[in-house]
């Protein structure tokens, strides 16, 4: 009766007419579910009153911001909370810090931030639409990755709404919530566990990030928030660090002969502490579907490398040594400095994605299951013609380029996941790749996540003990299993 009061109070932010359910029924995955109802939250007062709301009818609850996951993670058959329309503000900026609401879009926060020189590293591709809300939940990250980390590496203090819909502000030098007390002790006991199951690379979106929870002795909470997906609670504000535009950058776009000799280069490039090492698109294409995106395909192994800094002269020498280390095994160096050239070549780069999910050839599509894998960059050499193989094996055109600097690759298999057949090549396709990645000791997402397709792989990837502790996280912040259930770990026997 008084969650009906409850809702009533809140008519004119809930929507569930079809148009609004059908937006938000999608996202960049290839999922559809309808939500039962579209919430849009006008302050911090009313995510509370819906959490409160969902919490007593025991209704799941799913925060949404730019809708650009690739995984279903935003999607669910109980309420989306649409974070984007009114929580978006630039709140505050220091030398340091910004301040913002969940909801500002990536794109519009570092414009802001450009005016004073400084920007917040992590740089998806979707960055005109994606939120930092989703960057958090997500732990995203992008290109500059490799030099300066992944969003959860800049998260300092967030401000939460549990879903019993209290209210907490977290961060390392903030006295910690009862959730957040009780969280300490499970890491604390078992970070032998932790560090033996977790992968050793540089990024990681998979399972809740209990590896990063305790560093030099301190202990930052916040971080268990970044890559849950929304499963532990509503971010409404965030504190994140910034830093200083670099100086000076120089682009190399390397083309090499083949791609054995750009792998087995990596490794040297690396020790030029580039700001940036990727992998244009490549792939293995039938003529039909090829014509669809040959624009965006390079024909020889491609990569660009960035080298930035403060000192010209340094640079200059820099860039020299890389080009001289690599010239043996590259058709072309082209040395790109001016930033028009370097924006242009950076578009072609960041377009890889949007170019590769429309192709599509009948009910043929490149489909995200495999498509955010990470092992050490040293491993590449052995990883990725192992993938190739297994795309021979069952016969399968794909696509494959990413932030190899990292060692992550993102790779699709064309397919049609309409048929049954299309579906048990795709799982066990899946299921041989992962064990890979898990003998290699990576992940199965760098930076894009588990969602509604990866979810379920968490268990075998992180073992049976740590897969426990995950479902002890989840039942501290989310005992009754109403935020974002189906995604990470499952609770009780609720599903999306
Ligand atoms: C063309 C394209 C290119 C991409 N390139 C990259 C890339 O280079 N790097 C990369 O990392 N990703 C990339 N992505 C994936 C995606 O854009 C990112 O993960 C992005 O950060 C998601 O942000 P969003 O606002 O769209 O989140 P959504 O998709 O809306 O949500 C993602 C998750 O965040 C949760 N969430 C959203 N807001 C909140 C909140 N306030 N509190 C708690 N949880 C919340 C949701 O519940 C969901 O689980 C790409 C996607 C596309 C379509």
């Amino acid at each position: 009766m008084v969650d009906d009061i409850l809702l009533r109070k809140l008519a004119d932010k809930t929507h569930m007419d079809q148009w609004t359910r059908l937006i938000n029924s999608v996202d960049a995955s290839q999922f559809q579910i309808y939500p039962s109802m579209v919430f849009v939250p006008e302050d911090v007062t009313d995510v509370i009153n819906i959490c409160q709301y969902a919490y007593g009818k025991e209704t799941p609850l799913t925060p949404r911001g730019g809708g650009t996951g690739l995984l279903g993670q935003a999607l669910t058959k109980g309420i989306v909370v649409d974070i984007s329309k009114h929580l978006n503000r630039i709140i505050e900026t220091d030398e340091n810090h910004v301040v913002v609401e969940p909801g500002v879009v990536k794109a519009v926060l570092d414009k802001e931030l450009k005016k004073k020189g400084k920007f917040l590293p992590p740089d998806p591709s979707s960055s005109n639409f994606c939120t930092i809300g989703g960057m958090i939940a997500n732990n995203s990250s992008g290109a500059h990755t490799l030099q300066y980390g992944s969003t959860i590496d800049f998260v300092e203090e967030l401000d939460v709404v549990y879903s019993d819909g209290s209210k907490s502000t977290i961060g390392s030098s903030i006295e910690l919530d009862q959730r957040c007390t009780s969280l300490l002790p499970i890491v604390l006991t078992k970070l032998g566990l932790i560090a033996a199951s977790f992968p050793d690379t540089s990024k990681n979106s998979s399972g809740f990030r209990l590896d990063a929870l305790i560093r030099n002795g301190s202990y930052f909470p916040q971080r268990v928030f970044a890559a849950a997906e929304g499963t532990l609670g509503i971010i409404t504000k965030a504190k994140l660090r910034t830093v200083d535009i670099p100086q000076f950058v120089t682009l190399l776009v390397c083309v090499f002969f083949n791609l054995v000799g750009l792998l087995q280069s990596v490794p040297k490039i690396l020790s030029f502490r580039p700001s940036a090492v990727e992998l244009l698109s490549f792939g293995h294409l039938s003529s039909d579907m090829g014509q669809h995106i040959e624009k965006g395909l390079t024909d020889l192994p491609t990569i660009y490398v960035e080298l930035c800094g403060e000192s010209m002269a340094r640079l200059e020498q820099q860039v020299d040594r890389c080009r001289s280390a690599l010239k043996q095994r590259c058709i072309s160096i082209e040395l790109l400095s001016d930033t028009t050239s370097c924006n242009a070549a950076w578009k072609e780069r960041r377009n890889s994605l949007n170019h590769i999910l429309r192709v599509s050839d009948g009910n043929k599509k490149a489909i995200g299951i495999i498509e955010d894998t990470v092992v050490k960059p040293s491993l590449l050499e052995e990883y990725i013609p192992f993938v190739q193989g297994i795309y021979d094996k069952y016969k399968l055109d794909y696509v494959m380029y990413g932030h190899i600097g990292n060692g992550n690759i993102h790779t699709r298999p064309l397919i049609n996941v309409q048929s049954v057949q299309g579906e048990r090549v795709l799982e066990h396709l899946a299921g041989e790749v992962f064990l890979k990645v898990k003998e290699l000791n990576g992940s199965i997402s760098a930076e894009h996540g588990d969602g509604l397709a990866r979810s379920r792989y968490i268990g075998e990837m992180f073992g049976v003990d740590t897969y426990r502790l995950f479902v002890q996280v989840k039942k501290i912040f989310d005992k009754k299993n109403i935020m974002n259930p189906g995604k990470k770990c499952c609770l009780l026997s609720k599903t999306i």
